[in-house]
């Protein structure tokens, strides 16, 4: 079987948006647009267009998927049905809020390419900077859409230049609106000089028209500008463009599109969803201007036989690999896996190997979402991304691949949950659905955590925020039918060593017949941070936070019994010494130790293990870590000094402040702990004109008078 799309003909993007920039309302039009044209010639006997709107919404699932298929055909193609015009879209959903920013960082993994929607009222807000951040650490070709051009207020000069403060010097104006908010009627693109107007119901029909007199003017000066910008990006371009000799109009595009996705350029486009005005040609530049995954540079992993790094081209001829990115329960199928193909090629039936567990699990159905349906697919092709069926032991993040060629992509990087809150089932029957409920969600999502506190038996789960927390203990509500209490969300503090150190644990028993002999020489050092490239020893097991080095020599210590001896420090760990939390970032070396013919056992060196460590971390200086973030607040002037003084009361450090608009921007570092109610506090101490956002930025040692009321409080 092959492949019904060529890869070039593929896009795969994302849709990013600070919350209520209009996200949902411009995915709706996508869709519409793209499902009104897949079933151009077809007739649909009073199946209006509002009516596809409002089936569409109370599914709403379509919109939330983790990817939807829909086609697409350039604005200007004068024939609608010719397969060799149509592009493949799946589009790859990526939320709003801060919380789930890593849902962001998830996504742009996945994706090739986005378009990012401003709101023309507000310009860039502090959230669309955390999203571009992270599009910028994952070389994301953008494309911007400033919305929502017809709201009182609507800027799009403004908007732009917020574009060009406050995310990149190389945005630049692809198109200019015809009329301002109640007046905005269409946009004028600046490469081709034309003016475009949106006619019929939901805009669907596309009137291509003159530049408006009174706009020809600016347009000229912004092409000019433009074009200046491309050809800068080729020499020879640039002489001759210098020379007089303005480039071929496919010359020009050629360039922009090399320059776009090698994140030189940003284009800036502009209109209005709910106006249904400017979405089609955004789709245009989806086209004209995204990779396909053959622009992609290739994608590097470890071979886990050798440890080396490989390389997997965008081609149906290389092995199998994909990345597994997202768990999401649909009610028609069941649980999905969400996974892109970077390599190879795999058919529904056939067997995956999960080489980051090393199992093997069967494909038995593979499916695509559509708008309005599921699409069985037999055979999923290099680039593409679909979703298996019924996968058990795949999780986010894992690589699926060809058992015979393993490669181990990079794991996507979670950031650790801060939040925590106590859940207590209602009733008995409640506890066995809150188990699975938990269970279900943290599979799906990487930064949720299920946990007990080892004191009082309780469980814990915690999450990136209050939101995020709220978010989930909802879910189990609704979807599981699991009813709790919650306690109140506490900071997910940590502990770690400050320095290096030497203890034994020994577990000695005889009492008559079978004793117990277990005997370790722990070696206690600081992490450093890990180095992900570092070749790996054969006697060390290593993740983020941890590290097992084995250097016994001449089997003092039995190999049964290392194991055993690792497990041992690990559940220590999970106990805490300061104050009863998790301990992190640190290296233990078992270098010494003894056993006894009959009395030692499994059981026997993990307790050893476990006593020694605790004795070791004793003396190795342990400390209390507390989340800190990286806040923002934005407030009228005259606030500014009781804002800093309030952010400097909760022992936080001011970075900086800058000017937003008629507003300042403070930028501060702040301990979580100090952070809970700020929402209600800054609203009083502003008149409720201010706004502030809030993630996870690192660990920190907690200052010794602060950790002293931790641990008394833990008592
Ligand atoms: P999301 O939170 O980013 O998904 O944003 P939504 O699409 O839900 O939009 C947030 C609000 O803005 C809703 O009330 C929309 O109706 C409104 N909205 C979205 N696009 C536009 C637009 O182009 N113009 C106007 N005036 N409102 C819009």
């Amino acid at each position: 079987m092959n492949r019904d799309y060529p890869l070039e003909k593929l896009r795969n993007f994302g849709i990013i948006a600070h919350i209520d920039a209009g996200k949902t309302t411009t995915s709706e039009r996508v869709l519409y647009y793209t499902g009104s044209q897949h079933k151009i010639g077809e007739v649909h006997e009073g199946e209006t267009t509002t009516d596809w709107m409002e089936q569409e919404r109370e599914r709403g699932i379509t919109i939330t998927a983790a990817a939807i298929t829909c086609f697409w055909t350039r604005t200007n193609e004068p024939d609608k049905k010719d397969l060799a015009k149509k592009y493949r879209f799946n589009i790859i959903d990526t939320p709003g809020h801060i919380d789930f920013t890593v849902e962001v960082k998830r996504s742009m993994r996945v994706l090739d390419g986005a378009v990012v929607v401003f709101d023309g009222v507000a310009g860039v807000e502090p959230q669309s900077e955390t999203n571009w951040r992270y599009a910028d650490e994952a070389n994301v070709p953008r494309i911007c859409f400033i919305n929502k051009m017809d709201r009182m207020g609507a800027s799009f000069e403004k908007s732009y230049a917020s574009i060009l403060d406050r995310l990149t010097k190389k945005a630049v104006r692809m198109q200019l609106p015809i009329g301002a908010e109640e007046n905005f009627e269409g946009v004028v693109d600046l490469l081709s000089m034309k003016a475009y107007r949106f006619e019929g119901a939901m805009g669907e029909t596309v009137v291509e028209g003159e530049v408006p007199e009174g706009l020809k003017e600016e347009a000229a000066k912004y092409r000019a500008e433009l074009i200046e910008k491309i050809v800068e990006h080729d020499d020879d371009m640039m002489t001759s463009y210098l020379d007089g000799k303005e480039p071929s109009m496919p010359d020009l595009k050629a360039l922009l599109r090399k320059a776009i996705i090698a994140n030189q350029i940003f284009p800036v486009y502009t209109g209005s969803a709910l106006k249904n005005k400017g979405v089609q040609l955004v789709l245009d530049a989806v086209v004209d201007y995204l990779p396909s995954p053959l622009d992609m540079p290739p994608i590097k992993g470890i071979d886990p036989k050798t440890g080396k790094e490989i390389e997997r081209h965008a081609s149906d001829e290389e092995p199998f690999t994909a990345l597994a990115f997202k768990l999401q329960s649909d009610p028609f199928v069941g649980q999905l896996t969400f996974f892109r193909v970077y390599s190879g090629t795999i058919e529904a039936g056939s067997y995956l190997y999960n080489s980051t567990t090393g199992s093997k699990e069967r494909l038995g159905r593979i499916v695509r979402l559509q708008a309005d349906q599921r699409e069985e697919v037999k055979k999923v092709f290099a680039g593409e991304i679909a979703a298996a069926v019924g996968l058990k032991d795949t999780k986010t993040s894992h690589t699926l691949c060809d058992e015979q060629h393993p490669i181990i992509l990079e794991q996507i990087k979670f950031p650790e949950p801060v939040i925590s809150l106590r859940i207590e089932p209602k009733t008995k029957a409640d506890q066995e659905k809150m188990g699975m409920a938990m269970k279900k969600l943290a599979d799906e999502d990487p930064t949720f955590k299920v946990s007990t506190d080892t004191e009082t038996m309780e469980t814990l789960i915690s999450g990136m925020g209050e939101l995020h927390l709220e978010i989930l203990v909802d879910r189990m509500k609704r979807e599981f039918g699991v009813e709790a209490n919650v306690g109140k969300p506490q900071v997910a503090y940590r502990e770690t060593i400050t320095q290096q150190a030497e203890a034994e644990g020994k577990y000695i028993k005889q009492t008559g017949g079978r004793g117990q002999y277990g005997h370790v020489r722990l070696r206690l050092k600081p992490l450093e941070p890990i180095n992900p490239d570092k070749k790996i020893a054969k006697n060390v097991t290593r993740e983020e936070h941890f590290e097992f080095i084995n250097s016994i020599k001449g089997g003092v210590v039995p190999a049964e019994f290392i194991a055993p001896v690792e497990k041992g420090v690990r559940e220590a760990m999970e106990r805490g010494f300061v104050a009863g939390f998790k301990m992190v970032d640190i290296s233990c070396e078992l270098y010494d130790g003894s056993y006894h013919d009959v009395d030692s056992s499994e059981i026997a060196f993990k307790i050893a293990a476990s006593m020694g460590f605790q004795e070791a971390v004793r003396q190795a200086k342990p400390v209390l870590l507390e989340p800190i973030m990286r806040v923002e607040v934005v407030v009228p002037e005259k606030f500014m000094g009781d804002i800093t003084g309030s952010l400097n009361s909760k022992r936080g450090h001011i970075e900086g402040t800058e000017e937003r608009g008629l507003a300042r921007a403070i930028k501060a570092k702040v301990p979580l702990s100090e952070m809970f109610g700020y929402t209600t506090a800054l609203r009083s101490m502003t008149e409720g004109r201010a706004s502030f956002s809030m993630e996870f930025d690192h660990y920190e040692v907690v200052p010794p008078n602060v950790a002293a009321t931790i641990i008394a409080g833990r008592k």
